[in-house]
């Protein structure tokens, strides 16, 4: 893939790491000089993602949480939130919303509903006992 400019992260998948995976996400974007609005969503959705390899990929194990992000040209971003946890059996359903399978922990079966929303592109490769990536591509609005 031709790209513009990239950077990797990797952290162990503790829920402190949240934040700070999605405040490196926003300051490497800010070179773009996004809108708030952009920022905002974006951030969200690298959140719920993220949220998702600390909860369910890996649950009460610690493992890595992987994020690529790239720039594209005409402002094109792709983020990729990767994790070798447990995965999903069915991607499918449990993209469908309200669909969790941890409805005790006060858990929406929101998150992916979300990430959708909020960008433009949402695509979900998942394989049971291997892991989860969740591939989110947006294009921010021209400059005037
Ligand atoms: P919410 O995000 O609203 O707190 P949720 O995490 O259950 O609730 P989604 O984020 O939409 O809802 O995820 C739906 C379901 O997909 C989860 O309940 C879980 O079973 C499965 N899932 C999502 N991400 C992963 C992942 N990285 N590894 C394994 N399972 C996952
Ligand atoms: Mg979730």
């Amino acid at each position: 893939m031709k790209y513009l400019n990239s950077f990797k992260l990797q952290f162990v998948s503790r829920s402190s790491n949240e934040g700070f995976s999605r405040s490196a996400v926003a300051a490497f974007l800010a070179q773009l000089d996004p809108t708030v609005e952009e920022l905002s969503d974006i951030k969200t959705a690298v959140s719920e993602a993220v949220t998702n390899a600390v909860v369910h990929g890996y649950g009460n194990r610690l493992g890595v949480v992987y994020i690529n992000a790239y720039i594209l040209k005409d402002r094109k971003i792709i983020i990729d939130v990767k994790d070798k946890g447990k995965g999903i059996e069915d991607v499918q359903r449990a993209m469908a919303p309200l669909f969790t399978t941890s409805p005790e922990s006060e858990r929406s079966g929101l998150g992916f509903t979300v990430m959708e929303a909020f960008m433009d592109k949402l695509r979900v490769r998942s394989k049971p006992e291997k892991g989860t990536v969740v591939h989110m591509v947006k294009t921010l609005r021209a400059k005037e």
